[in-house]
């Protein structure tokens, strides 16, 4: 038997967010983003649930590749552009659509020798200083660009610094400025400004976390209200059971001293999982379906609950460590970090599975109680 950790990956909840952004940026066409293995769910896993949206945005040539051999016909945008001449090889025969943010970008198209132009989506830096032509240089990019033979159409792109609190007229305004004649498809919004910034949708919107279930602020509470379903949920079981007296100290570095006496619940979970080691004494984590509190250090193999609100948990009772019942948010904020990074550092030795379509968490919560019991 393999250790109980498990990571089951819902490609329902993703195919129900994906409608969610629909609805909200209903005028939009959507790439969706799948940088990073899909934010750690795994392109191959969650790819099905892809099916509805216009484009898939990434930034990794091999996982472009993948996405083409999986069947993908529609747009695959590079969100980084291409790195040396050789991609330009690979874009050309995959049909990428490459985003350009730099005058090397535009040289090593001057270079090509395509088979076919490619569309490209040309970036400013409206202000994030990462990637990107200056407000002042982009008009003169965007000739360049324009004169390029191995270029077909300029789409007009640019992202966010703060979208997730309140103020993007900064950067959209100076956008608009500089963009207001010319013609070209737009995108500007990562998940936080299709939620919040109706102004930013344009043509094309570019939901990456929401997808998955998780906040673009890494608060889990500023998402609550939109019906977002977790794509990812971690789960284990209890392995052992300790009663601690008044004054005893659970774990490494004695981090927790018990004020009452204290039923323990040891989770087959810890940091080489993926678990953050950071999370603190009160991180939420659901035992049986009934929400509690993590207590004392979270350890490499394991981590320790407080069984007090769940008597009847024992030895084999599944726990949820993030998923529908306990947000990663919820995790990752006590913890200094947001859910993106959560679900990215899902470790290795974690085994995933798909859940079947019907699935829901608490489906899956309940099956693994009854092989338990059986
Ligand atoms: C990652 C990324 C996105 C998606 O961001 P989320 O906050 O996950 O929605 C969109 N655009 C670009 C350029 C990105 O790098």
């Amino acid at each position: 038997m393999p250790r109980p950790i498990t990571a089951r990956i819902h490609p329902e909840a993703i195919r129900h967010n994906l409608g969610l952004v629909r609805q909200m940026a209903p005028d939009s066409r959507v790439w969706s983003v799948v940088k990073a293995n899909a934010y750690g769910h795994g392109i191959e896993r969650i790819y099905p649930a892809l099916a509805q949206s216009d484009g898939i945005a990434l930034l990794d040539l091999d996982e472009a590749v993948r996405v083409r051999e999986l069947g993908w016909t529609k747009p695959i945008l590079l969100l980084e552009g291409i790195f040396e001449p050789a991609d330009l090889e690979l874009a050309d025969s995959h049909r990428l659509t490459v985003s350009v943010h730099c005058e090397e970008q535009l040289d090593l198209l001057a270079a090509a020798k395509l088979q076919q132009p490619l569309d490209i989506m040309l970036k400013m830096n409206s202000g994030m200083n990462r990637l990107g032509f200056r407000p002042y240089a982009y008009q003169k990019a965007w000739e360049r660009a324009r004169s390029l033979a191995a270029v077909r159409s300029v789409g007009l792109m640019s992202h966010f610094a703060n979208a997730d609190d309140g103020a993007i007229d900064w950067q959209l305004d100076q956008f608009d400025a500089v963009t207001q004649d010319m013609p070209g498809e737009q995108s500007l919004s990562n998940s936080a400004g299709v939620l919040w910034h109706p102004r930013a949708h344009r043509d094309w919107v570019r939901p990456g976390t929401i997808l998955y279930g998780a906040s673009p602020t890494g608060v889990a509470h500023h998402i609550a209200g939109f019906g977002l379903r977790a794509a990812m949920t971690l789960t284990s079981r209890i392995i052992g059971i300790q009663t601690i007296a008044p004054q005893e100290t659970i774990g490494y570095g004695r981090t927790f001293q018990a004020d009452q006496p204290l039923r323990i619940g040891v989770v087959a979970c810890g940091y080489a999982d993926g678990y953050p080691r950071h999370a603190p004494t009160g991180t939420p984590v659901a035992v049986g379906g009934v929400r509690t509190r993590l207590v004392g250090r979270v350890s490499m193999d394991m981590l320790t609950v407080d069984l007090t609100p769940c008597p009847s948990a024992g030895v084999g009772t599944p726990v949820e460590l993030w998923g529908d019942q306990v947000k990663v948010d919820e995790v990752a904020e006590p913890s200094g970090t947001i859910g993106y990074e959560l679900m990215c550092a899902l470790a290795r030795r974690v085994p995933v599975e798909v859940a079947a379509s019907a699935d829901t968490a608490d489906e899956a919560i309940a099956q693994s109680a009854e092989s338990v019991a059986g």
